[in-house]
Formats: structure tokens, sequence, C-alpha cells
């Protein structure tokens, strides 16, 4: 229902602060670097919650060659835009599809310092070739206990799951046949979400190994439908939560 009322504002009529994301500000992630290969400035380690890892990996891509550093490129661009459309704030954690983007353990601080009221790391998965369908990924605790971050894993938990429940009735998206359950997974080995302290989720949009999910991640009318859904979503979890400073402006056009 939402999904049809998010974007029926009369451009002509309405001001910045009608908008329905007025206020807020999304942090978000597109997965990888522009510049695959340049495995020794990535492979070095890094803290990701309590445990060292690589700072990060060149990622998967389609059978035919696409990469999946230039799917969440393009998906992220096309989720800014919306947001932007609808008044919130954008923050990416790298500035191009072309260079060597921050490591894991950054891309889960940025949000944090920026404030942002969400956060969301964009992927596509490298699945078995039967697989299809989204993972939204929430995070756990990390092996470097910090009892300060419960609240923090609550409020990602509902985000998740608004984005979740957006993405299957608003963008009509399969939940995955192989990650999680019904479309949700909890990790606390994921250095971009243990160190983050805005809810954020990571979510898998489709298998790039897969045939059909492939087609889709190189379909600009599928970034737009399905960044429609997170735009939804977002507006769901934040209008869960009245008691922010935020959401108190949140007003949907009838
Ligand atoms: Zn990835």
């Amino acid at each position: 229902m939402l999904g049809a009322l998010l974007g029926a504002l009369p451009a002509g009529h309405a001001t910045a602060s009608d908008l329905p994301l007025h206020g807020i500000s999304v942090a978000l992630d597109p997965g990888h670097n522009g510049k695959n290969g340049a495995s020794s400035s990535i492979s070095r380690l890094v803290d990701a919650g309590g445990f060292w890892k690589a700072c990060d990996t060149d990622g998967t891509s389609t059978k035919s060659g696409y990469p999946e550093h230039a799917f969440t490129w393009a998906f992220v661009a096309e989720l800014q835009a919306q947001l932007k459309a609808n008044g919130a704030k954008v923050y990416l954690s790298r500035p191009n599809d072309q260079g060597v983007g921050p490591c894991i353990d950054e891309r889960g601080l940025f949000a944090d310092r920026l404030h942002a009221t969400v956060a969301i790391s964009i992927h596509g998965d490298g699945g078995p070739d039967s697989g299809r369908g989204f993972e939204v990924i929430e995070p756990g605790m990390p092996p470097r206990r910090d009892n300060s971050l419960r609240p923090n894993l609550h409020q990602s938990a509902l985000f998740g799951s608004e984005l979740r429940q957006a993405l299957v009735d608003v963008g009509h998206l399969q939940p995955s046949t192989y990650l999680g359950r019904n479309g949700v997974g909890q990790r606390s080995d994921l250095g971009g979400l243990n160190w983050s302290r805005v809810p954020k989720v990571m979510i898998e949009l489709l298998n790039m190994r897969n045939r059909s999910d492939a087609s889709m991640s190189t379909s600009a009318s599928w970034r737009k439908s399905t960044a429609h859904a997170l735009v939804v979503g977002i507006a769901w979890y934040l209008q869960g939560h009245p008691d922010t400073t935020s959401a108190k402006q949140l007003s949907f056009a009838a």
C-alpha cells in the first residue's frame, strides 16, 4: 500500500519538508571495489570485530563476466537517486566504481561518523548455480562481545525485517532458496556489520551465478523496482519509530 503512496506527491505542490524521507540520512555501501585484481592492497588483514579478516575481496561475477562491484555500484546509484527524490540525504562508502574503496571495517564505521539514520551494504552472491533469490543479513553479536551493541542489534533486526517484507511485497522478489530462512539470515563474521552502531543490514540481492538472477542483475527496470522496495522498507522501519526526530516528519501523500 505504502509502495503506491511513496512517490505519489505532486511535484508542483510538495516542499522539501513534505517529502516522506525528509530529515533522514542513509549510508549506502556498494560492495567490493571498482578495480579488481588489487589483491596486495585488499588482502591486508583488518580487525573485523574481534578477529582478523582480509580488507576486502574481489567479489563474484555472472557467468558472462558482469562483476559484482559493477552490479552493486549500478544498484546503489539507482537507490541513491530514489532516496534523494524522497527527501533523504545519502552517503556512499566509495566515491566511484574505478578505484579501490575502503576496507570492511571502514565500511562499517563510516555510517556512524556521518550520524546516518540507517545503513545498508549491497551485494550480489556467488552461490550454487541452481540457487535463486535475496537474503537480508542482520548482524549477530561479534566475537568481540560488547553488550553496548545489543540495542543496535535489535534495531538492525527490525530494520532488516521491514526491508525483507518490502522486497517481497513491493519488489515481488523471491527469498533465497539456499541462504538464511525465508529471506533473512544472521551473521557475526562480517566486519561491515560488526563495526556499525547505526541500524544496518547487508543484502545479497540475488545470486549472480544463477542464469535467471544474472539476467535481472543487468536490468535497469529490475534495479528501479527493487530500489523502490527498499525505499518503502526504510520508510516502514522509520514509521515504526515515531520517537525519533526524523520519523516525526514522515508523512505520506494519499
Ligand atoms: Zn559481495
